[in-house]
């Protein structure tokens, strides 16, 4: 049985509602079992569970650093392609934004690459928009196998696909697969996904048991916090992951925590999740997943990062550009809009912000003005070195170097290198 049917059947929202109703003495016996069911991690995100936060963080810490050592491995984003043919409302590569975009050439992502690897890093994500046109799977397939020599550890988070179009990017030197739900509440999925086969909810779901099936043995799932209630997310996601472990029990399980972040499209979150509920549910996921990693990207600020370290993170991006080419501005002569698939070259002699036929570039980046969103002017990030747009602003603009003096500096080891695959290597 996939997970799909195992989440038709859950009774989410009554689960929601339990949590919001637990009592202290509920939260207590959770806290007193050595292994934690479902009921129990709805127990442990409760309002009533908020005020046993200390213990919460102590707990985690001790368990994080039996099952993972006083290590943090650090892995970098390198976005391939801003183009897709989805609309999304909160995101800012959705097909009717007028932004300026760019597919990577393979010179292109092998020189970001260097770049990276200069940096310290050995474990990179490969990001991409969804379309098929410019980021086939052989495409993807190309750049994998171009980077996998030079860099031990290649991650996808790309669109969906097939099993038999995993099973070459595997081959190719892949090992792991990132995908999010981006909200696991049905209705939510359906307002938010406007147009193109992102719509098909299911699809999704299933896509990490299609990865497995092709041999990805890491594979990230989450929801992006700030559309549904973040207990309703939290609790299914936390369902996916009992599954995963269950079914795909050769693979590592990691867990992301992604808020949203501001873009071009100015779409603001439907929802709030506090600091203090990101830090209860970082904890959540650890008493209930000892062995899963747990992410935490840039798109949080750096003293909440540093906050959120000791507590059970093992795994942070740092450093990154979330604009095809921000690492050394490849790409940058090639930018352009594309409109219903086709590309549309910006006007000879105008300036790259100038109109072009109906569509503004601007449209999209005018959100980036100061005090907007998404725009390079209007970003607080000073060393923009392509005007791609990006898919969301950072919120951590440290280096990679500031951000492993930290972790040192927090008793913790810096890890470049992802050792799973490193021994597998
Ligand atoms: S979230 Fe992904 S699929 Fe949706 S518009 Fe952005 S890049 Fe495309």
């Amino acid at each position: 049985m996939s997970f799909v049917a195992e989440f038709n059947a859950l009774p989410v929202s009554s689960l929601v509602q339990k949590s919001l109703t637990t009592g202290a003495a509920a939260v207590r016996e959770s806290l007193s079992k050595p292994r934690l069911t479902l009921p129990d991690f709805v127990h442990l995100i409760s309002p009533a569970a908020s005020e046993f936060l200390e213990t919460l963080s102590q707990r985690s810490h001790r368990l994080t650093q039996q099952r993972f050592g006083k290590v943090i491995r650090l892995f970098a984003p390198l976005y391939l392609s801003n183009e897709c043919i989805n609309n999304c409302r909160y995101c800012g590569f959705s097909r009717d934004n007028a932004i300026l975009r760019v597919t990577l050439s393979l010179d292109d992502v092998k020189r970001e690459a260097k770049a990276l690897q200069e940096q310290g890093f050995r474990n990179v994500l490969l990001v991409a928009g969804e379309h098929p046109k410019f980021v086939s799977p052989a495409y993807l397939e190309d750049c994998v196998r171009a980077l996998h020599e030079e860099i031990p550890s290649v991650s996808l988070e790309v669109g969906p696909l097939e099993t038999t179009d995993y099973r070459p990017l595997v081959a190719a030197g892949a090992d792991g697969l990132v995908v999010y739900q981006e909200t696991y509440d049905h209705g939510v999925y359906a307002q938010m996904h406007t147009a193109g086969p992102k719509r098909n909810f299911d699809w999704r779901l299933e896509t990490p048991e299609r990865a497995y099936a092709a041999g990805f043995r890491r594979l990230g799932i989450s929801p992006l916090y700030g559309l549904a209630d973040w207990r309703f997310e939290a609790i299914s996601v936390a369902a996916h992951a009992d599954y995963l472990l269950r079914n795909c029990w050769k693979a590592q399980v990691t867990i992301s925590l992604p808020r949203l972040r501001p873009c071009a499209g100015e779409f603001q979150p439907l929802t709030h999740m506090s600091d203090r509920d990101l830090a209860q549910l970082v904890c959540a996921f650890r008493l209930m997943f000892p062995d899963a990693g747990l992410v935490l990207s840039t798109r949080e600020p750096s003293r909440l990062r540093d906050g959120l370290v000791p507590l059970g993170i093992t795994m942070m991006s740092a450093g990154s550009h979330t604009e095809p080419g921000g690492y050394t501005g490849a790409g940058r002569e090639k930018l352009h809009q594309t409109v219903r698939g086709r590309i549309v070259e910006l006007a000879s002699g105008a300036s790259e912000w100038a109109p072009v036929g109906r569509a503004s570039p601007r449209a999209g980046l005018d959100a980036t003005k100061p005090g907007g969103h998404g725009s390079p002017a209007a970003s607080p990030r000073q060393n923009r070195i392509t005007n791609a747009t990006g898919q969301f602003d950072i919120a951590d603009e440290r280096s990679p170097q500031e951000v492993a003096d930290l972790i040192r500096r927090l008793g913790y080891e810096p890890v470049w290198k992802d050792w799973d695959a490193a021994l597998t290597a």
